[in-house]
């Protein structure tokens, strides 16, 4: 099956909007293998997106349309995907029993209401968030259009809970589809070990890099479930060992899921004391449900004398070596693990830039101290030469450190060559 993807909105084609619902319904459709043939964005502009509506349904089996549909908008999106389906809007009553529910006692206007006129007999998607529902309308010739949401925070439910079932259903055959994540390797070098597996369509093996870590999503398409998943798994577990224990997880949701996870398991407790990153390592480390059973606490020490007060680490040790190097960043690890009583602290300094970097100690170098009940150790981030906007810096750093964590819990080696 061959989708295609328009988002609807003029915010987006003035670069308003990031457009990151087209990347949300592309992945869901890619873990669905469904190709996506093309992705485009109109403006509130009924003609065009009626061009581009009928263009799409040429060469495509499903259209996937976002924004549009909420009590501010007028019908543009809906009015114009009823004409091309050739199918009149009606009101849903159970859509409009949900809206009554949503408001209580509230008054509900009358363009509250009309979030409730849908294709009639589409299939809806209820908000789980909102107000607007989606809804899945089919052509003529059995050709499906589906009518998203546009805020983010709406879409990303519907998709999960409503649409992917949905198109799962429809989709011949079955899908398994896994994701190996990985921390410190480049794409370049990934994808040369992965060059002879990548050509191949059937399991089908990409790579994607975000800032700081690399991807590998396996897509095997079968008869069955259980086939797909058969075909699936050599391949799996090939990528898995190509990679090595740069690999964290598979299907993993992310690096400090991963860590929350280890330490939960082990009954183990974890602090922090950073300066360059602010604060990122604690905030994502608590992004995690659950991580209060395993994180104490965590300081911004971003001045030497709060280095010295909150952590322990020596005045006359900052006025030697001064607060980006090595041994400042072991002090904090130790102190801070000493101060809360933790198995594992972890010290971050660094000079995230763009200003105060110096020959000797460039924008971009960051030391990260993990320390354990019979070891601290250390890695370096050294900038390559070119200077990094401070945003990744940070993110990496931050990165780093839970790779180390995770490594020194997995019985891994934690510095890297
Ligand atoms: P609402 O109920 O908020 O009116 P809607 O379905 O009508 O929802 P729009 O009015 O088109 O959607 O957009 C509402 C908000 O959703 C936008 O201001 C923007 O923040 C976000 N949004 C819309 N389209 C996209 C998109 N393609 N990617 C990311 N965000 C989007």
């Amino acid at each position: 099956m061959k989708a295609e993807i328009i988002a609807v909105g003029t915010e987006l084609l003035l670069g308003h909007t990031i457009n990151s619902d087209a990347a949300h319904v592309a992945r869901m459709l890619a873990e669905l293998g469904i190709d996506v043939f093309g992705s485009c964005v109109v403006g509130d502009n009924a003609e065009r997106l009626e061009r581009a509506l009928r263009e799409g349904l040429r060469q495509s089996d499903i259209l996937v349309t976002t924004g549009g549909l909420g009590p501010t908008d007028d019908d543009l999106i809906k009015e114009t995907v009823a004409r091309v389906a050739g199918t009149p809007l009606e009101e849903d009553p159970e859509s409009l029993a949900r809206l009554r529910e949503y408001f209580g006692s509230r008054p509900m206007g009358a363009n509250q209401r009309k979030q409730a006129l849908l294709p009639r007999g589409c299939t809806v998607f209820a908000n789980a968030v909102g107000t607007a529902p989606g809804c899945a309308v089919e052509t003529g010739d059995g050709k499906l259009i589906v009518m998203l949401p546009g805020p983010p925070s709406e879409l990303l439910p519907m998709l999960r809970d409503g649409v992917k079932p949905f198109l799962a259903r429809r989709a011949r055959g079955a899908i398994q589809s896994h994701m190996v994540r990985t921390f410190a390797l480049g794409e370049g070098d990934g994808a040369l070990l992965l060059a002879d597996l990548t050509p191949k369509a059937n399991p089908s093996v990409a790579t994607y890099a975000s800032d700081t870590e690399m991807f590998v999503r396996v897509t095997a398409k079968g008869e069955s479930p259980e086939e797909a998943a058969a075909l699936a798994a050599p391949t799996l577990e090939e990528v898995r060992r190509r990679l090595g224990d740069r690999v964290y997880g598979v299907d993993a949701p992310d690096l400090q899921t991963v860590v929350v996870a280890e330490l939960r398991r082990r009954g183990q407790t974890l602090a922090t004391a950073e300066s360059c990153t602010g604060g990122l390592l604690a905030a994502r480390i608590t992004d995690v449900p659950g991580a209060s059973a395993v994180f104490q606490a965590g300081v911004v020490t971003y001045a030497n004398e709060a280095k010295t007060r909150l952590l322990g680490v020596p005045p006359e040790l900052l006025a030697r070596v001064g607060a980006v190097s090595p041994e400042v960043a072991r002090h904090m690890a130790e102190g801070v693990r000493r101060r809360h009583g933790v198995d594992w602290g972890v010290g971050i300094t660094g000079i995230a830039g763009p200003g105060g970097g110096s020959p000797e100690k460039p924008v971009g170098l960051v030391y990260i101290a993990l320390s354990g009940a019979e070891e601290t150790w250390l890695r370096v981030m050294r900038p390559t030469g070119r200077v990094m906007p401070r945003a990744w810096t940070r993110s990496r750093a931050a990165g780093h450190a839970l790779d180390m964590l995770r490594r020194a819990l997995q019985g891994l080696p934690v510095t890297l060559d």
